[in-house]
């Protein structure tokens, strides 16, 4: 399943190489990162990661019917919490409970190393949901000794004290002690040699011996076998524990399913109120026909503005891909920017009739793919406090055949992104001159929406295969080529009148900022994610190498695009938009007819030898100077806080939302109001 769109992580590598000291120094908090109304984004920054707050605009315009309705299903969100640790690792809640124990008893000196590293570790923790990070899958190194926990333990008092205390001290400080939470290496044991807690006592042959047996391969409406459960052994034999009301789990899900039912009350409309009806009779029956009937009810349900995911959604922390992490993401409809989406599609036959592609490669009917812009007002589980900008569910390929699917951009956090972006210093590093500069303060944030819109809406779903052309023929350069075809039509189109014409766009320019970072980034800076040495293997990143790297090489004789030394610095330079614009028409025009025509041997030859190949002279330079920032490879973030207004009478007169909430009291009020689960 690859419905998720992440934000890209920055210097992922560097957590292996050079950077160590660096990253894993504490570091100040961007003070810069502030907009107009001096709202502080950054929260907190620490080893790899920087947390986040994020905006609820428009939260005050909702209904109070809308506003409690929410309320519940962030009580709902925050409920499931503990699941999620304990599915990350079956030792992760008294892990937390010990560490948060003694961060509350704490007396000594808060200036010593030892605490320092003590803190940060728990902050680690925190953000992982569990002891593994939550990206590499590695454990985390405690910087403290075992002396000082041992000490600090035994300052506790009798009934804090960890009964498996030499279970817990091997499993933080002994690193050959399940140290990877999920391994994905060929030729071992995924289960056995994984940390997470979704199987007990069970091999992978003897998993899936178990689900090769009951699986019905012929049925065209497969359940999503195994997404609710933990599988363990009893009598010799693979057994299912559910997790519902009076399974597995059962204490947290009786509260979501009492919240969830609190939120029906305030439905917007019948089919939303049985969609929520229907989630709750799978929370009480664990049963996943009953969860392919939601998931139905729930795609569908496209009229109310407040939505909501709730359950075991993804299951990228299963070695073997079938049982869901659970998570939550309680929001609603950002009507202004879905209307920008809603235009797009609504001229998606104009775009497709005015491509820069042989016209027999061009769609006679075409109907884009309708998303939506929403506000992210709480995120949970899984999506928290690292959280994707969009998703696009149900996950059953059945299911959004027949009943469509969901497709959104939590364009709160994307903005949260963006401001927090501002004074990190990299534009500095990287952009040419002042003028470009502003050019992306003022443009890049709506470019770069309007650049994935066109991508998602319009750019995958133009264009169509000749006649007997198999869809799979471009084979291992598929999915690269297929991101450069949407992601060409996306920058051949931000550069049209149209989209000032549709309003979308109020200067001219503007694509201008897009384009500078797409070359920039193409050519140089997301150079910072590979290894040196390491060749380009990332579809994504391929793409953007092809592009930029093609249409430098073939603008080369006009000198649309040079790199340029500036104090012995290299910056790339964009002499002519317009021109640029015309190579990336030019580029998708031949990959619409090496997509259209199936001509494996020209896509094939375009990826090597533009996508893969990286210059070490330019890459050793990304890397040098990104050392010298400061910008954490990682972001997440702190929830807003919801509190109920009652009058005189205790009749609930409004929902209100507050940011001043930092992470550390953020994770430990959590813990003391959400510990949903028997310890
Ligand atoms: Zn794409």
């Amino acid at each position: 399943m690859s419905n998720k769109k992440y934000p890209i992580p920055i210097m992922i590598n560097k957590i292996k190489t050079a950077g160590v000291a660096l990253l894993t120094m504490a570091t100040s908090i961007n003070a810069m990162a502030k907009d107009k109304d001096q709202f502080q984004y950054v929260t907190d920054r620490f080893a790899d990661i920087e947390v986040l707050r994020y905006k609820v605009p428009d939260f005050e315009n909702l209904s109070l019917q809308q506003k409690l309705l929410i309320y519940h299903l962030t009580e709902a969100a925050l409920a499931g919490r503990d699941i999620l640790w304990d599915q990350n690792g079956k030792d992760n809640l008294a892990v937390r409970d010990l560490m948060e124990n003694i961060y509350l008893n704490y007396k000594g000196d808060k200036n010593s190393g030892e605490y320092k590293e003590f803190e940060k570790y728990l902050k680690q923790i925190w953000f992982a949901n569990g002891l593994h990070h939550h990206y590499s899958m590695d454990k985390f190194t405690p910087g403290f000794s075992k002396e000082f926990l041992v000490s600090q333990i035994n300052l506790l008092p009798q009934e804090k004290r960890p009964a498996n205390q030499e279970t817990l001290l091997a499993l933080i400080f002994d690193p050959a002690v399940k140290p990877k939470k999920v391994n994905q290496a060929e030729g071992e044991d995924l289960i056995l040699t994984s940390a997470t807690n979704i199987y007990e006592g069970v091999t992978q042959p003897e998993v899936e011996a178990y689900y090769a047996a009951i699986k019905d391969t012929t049925n065209l409406t497969p359940i999503s076998y195994g997404l609710n459960t933990r599988k363990i052994k009893i009598d010799g034999k693979v057994v299912e524990q559910p997790y519902k009301v009076g399974g597995l789990y059962s204490d947290a899900i009786k509260r979501i399913v009492k919240e969830l039912g609190l939120a029906a009350e305030y439905a917007e409309n019948p089919a939303q109120k049985a969609y929520i009806d229907k989630l709750i009779e799978f929370y009480t029956t664990g049963d996943l026909k009953t969860f392919d009937e939601y998931s139905i009810l729930w795609s569908e349900e496209t009229d109310s503005q407040v939505d909501f995911i709730n359950g075991f959604i993804e299951s990228y922390d299963d070695p073997l891909g079938m049982t869901g992490s659970w998570e939550s993401i309680v929001n609603f409809k950002n009507k202004e920017a879905s209307a920008r989406t809603e235009t797009l599609s609504g001229n998606a036959q104009w775009f497709e009739s005015h491509s820069p592609v042989n016209p027999s490669f061009r769609k006679d009917e075409v109907k884009g793919v309708s998303a939506k812009v929403i506000t992210a007002a709480i995120l949970a589980g899984d999506a928290y406090p690292a959280t994707p900008i969009g998703i696009n569910l149900p996950n059953a390929n059945w299911i959004r055949a027949a009943h469509g699917s969901k497709s959104v951009t939590l364009e709160n956090i994307t903005q949260a992104y963006d401001e927090a972006s501002h004074g990190d210093g990299f534009n500095e590093e990287f952009v040419i001159d002042e003028p470009t500069r502003q050019l992306l303060n003022d443009y890049l944030f709506i470019t770069d929406n309007l650049h994935t819109d066109l991508h998602e809406c319009l750019g995958h779903a133009s264009g169509r295969l000749l006649p007997g052309v198999d869809q799979d023929a471009l084979k291992a350069h598929g999915s690269t080529l297929e991101e450069a075809r949407a992601d060409l039509f996306a920058l051949y189109y931000l550069a049209d009148p149209k989209l000032l014409e549709l309003g979308l766009l109020d200067n001219p320019d503007a694509y201008k900022a897009e384009y500078y970072k797409y070359m920039l980034n193409g050519l140089m800076t997301q150079l910072m994610r590979i290894e040196p040495g390491k060749d380009v293997e990332e579809a994504h990143m391929r793409n953007r190498k092809l592009i930029a790297e093609w249409a430098y090489e073939h603008g080369k004789a006009d000198n649309v695009v040079e790199y340029v030394k500036k104090d012995g610095k290299t910056f790339i330079k964009i002499n002519d938009y317009r021109k640029l614009r015309d190579l990336f028409g030019q580029l998708l025009g031949e990959i619409q007819r090496i997509k259209s025509e199936g001509d494996y041997e020209a896509g094939r030859d375009l990826v090597e030898k533009y996508a893969v190949k990286v210059d070490p002279a330019i890459h050793k330079e990304v890397l040098d100077r990104y050392s010298h920032l400061d910008i954490a490879p990682y972001k997440g973030f702190v929830n807003p806080v919801y509190t109920l207004v009652k009058d005189a009478d205790g009749n609930v007169t409004d929902v209100t939302v507050d940011y001043s909430e930092d992470y550390i009291p953020q994770m430990l009020r959590y813990s003391r109001d959400y510990s949903t689960l028997p310890r």
